[in-house]
């Protein structure tokens, strides 16, 4: 394929011909378009492998290569002008090698790599080699957007991990998947124990129905699906209305707008939690096996974070079970004695640092061991619950704590309280009591169940402490048995007194 040509004309006439056809079995075995022209542009040398990168014949070449014809060749090309200039740049004389890529109407991508040849340090000629990269870059765009989702998974994977909070993990996970994936819905569907389900979390892009919340049942959803998925059944839909579906699954997913469906289990262990799905509503697609891998590695870590988040909220429970358990007062359901203990130091020290006044009563249920011995024990427990509920009622203040202190003795905490409003709350204890009128039948003072009080009161201050407060309430109680019970006694403390 030695031709004249005809293209430009400021080379020197050399000797291409000389080396052919060693030249042209050189050229043939490239897989580049070559093209190849001599110092005196009178002969050109090319391979087949440019005739079909062109899509042009020999017959385009022959005796026809001018600068027009180039222009008509150049048409072919996104950007026809830059080739041109391109090549008018090249056919210059000693110009240092150039390279270009170029973009064909129909897609296809052409690096043009442009040299000049020499003999003996002189220019005997040109070559042009025109290299299709349309694979290559196609092959390079898939594995950078694979490397991208691969990265963005990986962030997902990495805050599911990180996160407790359930709610947080699906609606991050479903947002960001649908952005992935660059579909219309994603969302994670929670069965309930008759195979209906419910939405549990939905992204949506603008214009689809929103889903979120809706209880469904899929007549199509058989247990002969709830089997498969429990084996791991991943479930495609390219189009509703090419797939071969049934008629009633096709109408199912056309009221949600569905075209093309993705559906995986999320499974534990081998129960069926729910499923992840996404929804491709504007029209048909292909899910493309890295699409579904993704969304299987993302199914399966939404089902350890429920599961984790799940035993979580088991072991919250649980610990604030606890937790009330070491508090309170089996009996009575007052604050226990470990509980009265805590809220009175720390309300020392508030009150401390506020100049605040702090009042306790100590309330010891009168003969009461001749209740017992009456009536029972059982009856004596029904007795102090009795009394409980009392205390409980008089003692209304957001911050006031009831105890029971020990035995059929109880204690209020009073933060904010003065010696008067501490009396008045003891005193309303009696009253309230009195009114109750529980049988007494041993009683020495009443003929009804009664209560000794010993009230203290102080602002605290740091060179007292908790305990010397309860000493106080203490001392009052043993006065007020002393001076003849059923009666509410103040202590007269040596300690700093709160004013009325
Ligand atoms: P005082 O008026 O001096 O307080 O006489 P008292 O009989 O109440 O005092 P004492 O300390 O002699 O007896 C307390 C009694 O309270 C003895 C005990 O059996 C009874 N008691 C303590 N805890 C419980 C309880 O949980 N249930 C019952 N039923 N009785 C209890
Ligand atoms: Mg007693
Ligand atoms: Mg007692």
């Amino acid at each position: 394929m030695l031709m004249q040509g005809n293209l430009f004309n400021f080379f020197q006439p050399q000797k291409i011909t000389d080396v052919f056809p060693l030249l042209q079995a050189a050229i043939d075995s490239s897989d580049s378009g070559i093209f190849i022209l001599d110092g005196r542009q009178k002969d050109c040398i090319y391979n087949q492998k440019l005739l079909a990168i062109w899509d042009i014949s020999e017959d385009d070449i022959k005796n026809k290569l001018t600068p027009w014809k180039l222009r008509e060749i150049a048409q072919k090309l996104k950007r026809p002008l830059q080739f041109i200039q391109f090549i008018q740049a090249t056919l210059k004389q000693s110009t240092p090698p150039v390279e270009q890529l170029f973009y064909f109407k129909d897609g296809k991508a052409v690096r043009i790599h442009a040299n000049s040849l020499y003999s003996q340090a002189e220019e005997i000629g040109k070559t042009w080699t025109f290299q299709d990269i349309t694979r290559w870059i196609e092959t390079e765009k898939t594995l950078r957007h694979k490397n991208e989702r691969e990265q963005l998974t990986r962030l997902i994977l990495k805050r599911i991990r990180k996160s407790l909070n359930l709610s947080e993990i699906l609606q991050t996970t479903v947002k960001e998947v649908r952005n992935l994936l660059q579909t219309d819905r994603v969302l994670l569907y929670k069965f309930h124990s008759d195979w209906s389900g419910e939405i549990a979390v939905e992204s949506v892009s603008d214009g689809w129905s929103k889903t979120l919340g809706l209880h469904i049942y899929d007549p199509c959803f058989t247990e002969f699906y709830i089997h498969q998925y429990r084996q791991g059944r991943i479930h495609t839909v390219t189009d509703i209305y090419q797939d071969d579906l049934a008629p009633c699954y096709v109408d199912f997913l056309k009221q949600f707008q569905i075209r093309a469906n993705l559906a995986l289990p999320i499974l534990q262990s081998d129960s069926l939690w729910g499923l992840l799905l996404a929804h491709h509503c504007q029209g048909a697609r292909e899910w493309q096996p890295s699409e579904v891998q993704l969304l299987k590695d993302l199914a399966d870590q939404v089902a350890i974070a429920i599961q984790q988040a799940e035993l979580f909220n088991k072991l919250q429970q649980a610990n604030q079970q606890l937790q009330h358990l070491a508090a309170i007062d089996e009996l009575t359901q007052l604050a226990n004695r470990r509980r009265f203990d805590e809220y009175l130091e720390r309300e020392w020290s508030r009150l401390q640092r506020l100049e605040h006044p702090l009042s306790l009563i100590l309330a010891d249920v009168d003969y009461f061991k001749r209740y017992n011995d009456s009536y029972g024990h059982p009856a004596g427990d029904d007795c102090l619950q009795e009394v409980a509920r009392i205390l409980e009622k008089v003692c209304k203040g957001s911050t006031d704590l009831v105890a029971r202190y020990g035995g059929e003795e109880f204690a209020i905490i009073l933060p904010n309280t003065n010696t008067q409003g501490a009396l008045e709350v003891a005193q309303n204890i009696r009253v309230i009591l009195q009114q109750h009128r529980l049988i007494h039948p041993n009683s020495e003072v009443s003929e009804y169940v009664t209560l000794s009080l010993g009230v203290g009161s102080v602002i605290p201050d740091g060179q007292h402490s908790p305990d010397d407060l309860i000493t106080l309430a203490d001392q009052a109680l043993y006065r007020a048995k002393k001076e003849g019970r059923d009666r509410v006694v103040l202590d007269t403390p040596t300690l700093h007194e709160s004013s009325p």
